[in-house]
């Protein structure tokens, strides 16, 4: 993975700064089926500049789900224009590969003269003309923070409170191991400029639709691990989707149950999408088992204990292939002690 760090081009804060204060129009993107930390950072990072009175625009291919229309300023999360827009400058956040911004986003931006690539995923090759990637970041989020921070940029409510959403979903509520002191202190001064812990939390996490009871429901009921109880996986049918009025968003997180199962280093939700493709998302509990570098093997790509793909279906067969690869990465590392202390950052 050294090669990956040592890709060129790196931007300096003050880098991203310059082309920042330096330009007037901006479109900032984030990934499809965007997840607490793709919103919250086009929010975060839309509302600085705003308040900097620049001309912003905030779109997302697949537009604002409905789980993080709490948040403040929103609504102003838009689905892709028909017509490439006329902004000098597009940044992209928290997008492994610059096809996951989608299709309709990209035309979007498509006479953008200049690209910021702003993220925390180990895979991003770079495709930005100023690249500010850190992987030891646990969310985007945090490195917008930093960002803003260092560089003395506006930090407004809607801001404050989206960069508190996009850590607090991207580190399990502050829970994953690439949470670090720096984490907590960044979240303790977001408390200090007025972040209301208690009702953020509550409209993040007690707000969930009856639906993705019954999807977890359905999800047990595929529920299965290898004799060894080191893998676990389940998978949701296109027909359950359609029977439950699934949104995509109804499914984020739900891996996180069993990859609680004690004895579980690993766990993989597949997932049959609308147009026959087929999504494996990853979650392992010991860095030995990178599943960044298993998804990289179908072409996706993530993090060392998250990460993601997608594959042409069907489903059992795209299952066969995604667990005979991890069966293969088990083996090289099954002589090896799991629970040792190493393996478990
Ligand atoms: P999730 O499983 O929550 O969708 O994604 C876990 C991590 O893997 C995220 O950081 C996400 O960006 C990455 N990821 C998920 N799916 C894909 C994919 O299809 N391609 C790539 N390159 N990364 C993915
Ligand atoms: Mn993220």
């Amino acid at each position: 993975m050294s090669d990956i760090l040592q890709l060129p081009n790196p931007a300096t804060f003050e880098q991203i700064g310059e082309v920042l204060r330096t330009h007037q129009s901006f479109v900032l993107l984030s990934h499809v089926r965007p997840d607490g930390d793709a919103i919250g950072s086009q929010l975060a990072l839309g509302y600085s500049l705003l308040a900097m009175g620049k001309s912003v625009l905030l779109i997302n291919e697949d537009g604002l789900p409905e789980n993080l229309a709490f948040l403040p300023g929103s609504g102003r999360i838009e689905s892709p224009p028909a017509e490439p827009l006329e902004v000098e400058v597009a940044i992209a956040l928290d997008t492994a590969a610059k096809l996951r911004l989608g299709e309709r986003a990209l035309h979007a931006a498509s006479k953008a003269a200049i690209w910021l690539n702003i993220d925390h995923h180990i895979s991003n090759p770079h495709y930005g003309d100023f690249n500010l990637i850190d992987p030891t970041s646990p969310a985007t989020g945090q490195i917008l923070y930093d960002l803003i921070t260092r560089l003395e940029l506006p930090l407004p409510p809607e801001t404050r409170d989206a960069i508190y959403v996009a850590v607090s979903t991207d580190t399990g509520s502050f829970q994953y191991p690439s949470t670090t002191a720096r984490t907590y202190e960044m979240a303790a001064d977001l408390i200090r400029r007025g972040v209301d812990v208690g009702a953020i939390n509550s409209k993040t996490y007690d707000e969930l639709p009856y639906r993705r009871l019954e999807l977890m429901r359905a999800l047990l009921g595929t529920l299965e691990r290898t004799s060894d109880g080191l893998v676990a996986y389940w998978e949701l049918h296109d027909a359950t989707r359609l029977e439950l009025g699934l949104l995509p968003e109804d499914s984020e997180g739900l891996i996180d149950v069993i990859r609680g199962i004690r004895g579980v280093q690993l766990a993989v939700f597949f997932e049959e999408l609308p147009d026959g493709m087929i999504r494996a998302s990853m979650r392992s509990k010991d860095r030995r088992l990178n599943v960044c570098q298993i998804a990289m093997e179908f072409g996706g790509g993530g993090h060392a204990l998250a990460a993601g793909l997608r594959m042409p279906g069907p489903l059992a067969a795209a299952k066969a292939q995604v667990l005979a690869a991890i069966a293969r990465r088990v083996a090289d590392v099954k002589s090896e002690d799991f629970s040792t202390a190493d393996g478990h950052r």
